[in-house]
């Protein structure tokens, strides 16, 4: 008889509900499976039942979770049975062309090391699957909890990325569009690389004391003031060195070019779900000769990468969990998706449990 577990799956564009599916039973010889302990629901979930990356069916929703190892494939080395893990939400494989050239994230094909809730059933279950797991799987530390470790899967590894690709010069001006999640991981990580003044912008009174807390000197409040305005006041009229776009909205990216400095870094890290096309403002943008430079990226996987996170975490440098605004159990994930949707009750993670 095959052992069935619980999942939560998008059924078809803009339909969710739970499912009995079978537990995964082979790894594979590469590969783990993995027994959920803790997951997150994000933003980017709503968005792929809205039909972002096009129609699915019975698809198994989530990417950030945490678990034991409960299988393991005959030549993964490096991890054992009942280890605790955290498993970014981009599993690469590792040895494809793009992954060789260092872009992991792009794994065969464009967003392709994106496989969780993408191209295989992602983590909102009892039981998931990796792939190349020596590669994947990150041991998590004693003295990191699980509810702490699970921010490692995304919004971590997301936020940080968007400061580092931000090439903020040590005790440099930085604004961070939005402080969803993500944003405010990418307030924390620029002040961690040494950022002088870190500028947020904001709306929602529960985002703009978490934008404090993370490290922002000044919250801007765009229904307020207009922060393009805001910005340039405050740094002289000069533009900052590092703009960091965590909306994923045309109007934000182009605040970004509006208020980055010639010479500085506008660093995307918003999920673009809709239109076809992103302006870019063309005078701000220097006619297309400013030395700005725009780089993108996508949530940055791997143990290597996973373990610094993790390190952060372990030596206190950064506490995530004050974004866990709400928690549920796996029963009630069609209730938080639900809120995830509306951000009613400003809602900014909500904490998974599945014991
Ligand atoms: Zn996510
Ligand atoms: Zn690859």
């Amino acid at each position: 008889m095959t052992d069935m577990m619980k999942t939560f799956v998008m059924k078809t564009i803009g339909e969710v509900g739970f499912m009995e599916k079978p537990v995964p039973v082979d790894p594979g010889p590469t590969g783990a499976i993995v027994k959920t302990t803790r997951a997150l629901v994000c933003t980017s979930d709503t968005h792929t039942v809205g039909g972002a990356i096009g129609e699915r069916e019975n698809l198994t929703l989530g990417h950030e979770a945490v678990g034991t190892v409960h299988r393991l494939g005959r030549e993964v080395k490096g991890v054992q049975v009942g280890d605790r893990v955290a498993v970014n939400a981009i599993t690469p494989c590792y040895t494809c062309a793009n992954c060789l050239r260092g872009y992991t994230s792009q794994c065969q094909q464009m967003l392709g090391g994106w496989k969780f809730a993408n191209i295989k059933d992602g983590n909102f279950a009892e039981y998931f699957h990796v792939n190349n797991a020596e590669a994947n799987l990150a041991p998590i530390p004693d003295a990191v909890p699980d509810e702490a470790a699970v921010y490692t899967t995304d919004m971590m590894s997301t936020g940080f990325m968007g400061a580092e690709h931000g090439n903020i010069p040590l005790g440099g001006t930085v604004a961070v569009f939005a402080q969803g999640p993500v944003g405010l991981m990418a307030t924390a990580g620029a002040r961690l690389l040494g950022a002088g003044q870190v500028l947020a912008v904001e709306t929602r009174p529960k985002r703009q004391k978490l934008a404090r807390h993370f490290g922002a000197d000044v919250v801007i409040d765009f229904r307020k003031v207009n922060p393009v305005e805001a910005i340039l006041d405050m740094t002289g009229r000069e533009g900052v060195d590092t703009a960091i776009e965590s909306l994923g909205s045309e109007k934000t990216f182009q605040d970004c070019i509006k208020v980055t400095r010639p010479g500085g870094t506008v660093s995307n890290i918003g999920y673009h779900g809709k239109d076809e096309f992103i302006g870019i403002p063309r005078q701000e943008w220097g006619v297309g000769m400013s030395d700005i430079t725009i780089r993108t990226g996508l949530c940055p996987g791997g143990k290597v990468r996973m373990r610094r996170l993790l390190r952060l975490i372990e030596t206190e440098r950064i506490d995530p969990t004050p974004m866990t605004t709400h928690t549920f159990s796996f029963d009630e994930l069609d209730k938080a998706f639900h809120m995830m949707e509306t951000k009613e009750d400003e809602i900014i993670k909500p904490l998974i449990r599945f014991d």
